[in-house]
């Protein structure tokens, strides 16, 4: 386990804390992610750690039968995507002052990243069929992430 960081939202209104699970970001290229993000959703398994302060305006949204993304209903920005049982979080790379401490590793449904762009960087990559196999409860869940 990493240590404990402080993330915060574009207006400041949510703050936050979580426990990295390891200094590594991974990428979502799913549709659904970039439609949220509005771009890809680098982020940060943080295991079930992040603890939001109180009052923070959070939203949350149930975007498929496993998984809820959460917000901030002030000034919109992506702040975790988790499944619905809490129980695996992952936090918005870009909501810690310091994004470069995470090595990015890894870049899940590959399959569904759009032609027009790619990263050069050298990770792992992962299918949605691959990934879907690590989390979707079965056999439901299995059209959306
Ligand atoms: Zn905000
Ligand atoms: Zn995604």
């Amino acid at each position: 386990m990493g240590q404990r960081i402080e993330g915060r939202c574009l207006c400041g209104g949510v703050t936050f804390a979580a426990t990295p699970e390891k200094m590594e970001m991974g990428v979502c290229h799913c549709g659904m992610c970039r439609r949220w993000t509005g771009g890809t959703f680098m982020a940060v398994s943080c295991g079930e750690s992040v603890e939001f302060a109180p009052w923070s305006p959070t939203g949350s949204y149930r975007g498929s039968a496993w998984a809820e993304r959460i917000f901030c209903r002030q000034c919109g920005s992506t702040l975790v995507w988790q499944t619905q049982d809490g129980k695996h979080q992952t936090v918005s790379v870009q909501t810690f002052d310091d994004p470069t401490v995470f090595k990015f590793t890894s870049q899940i449904f590959i399959d569904r990243k759009p032609d027009n762009y790619e990263f050069a960087n050298e990770t792992r990559n992962m299918t949605e069929a691959e990934i879907f196999e690590m989390f979707a409860p079965k056999p439901e869940g299995r059209k959306n992430a």
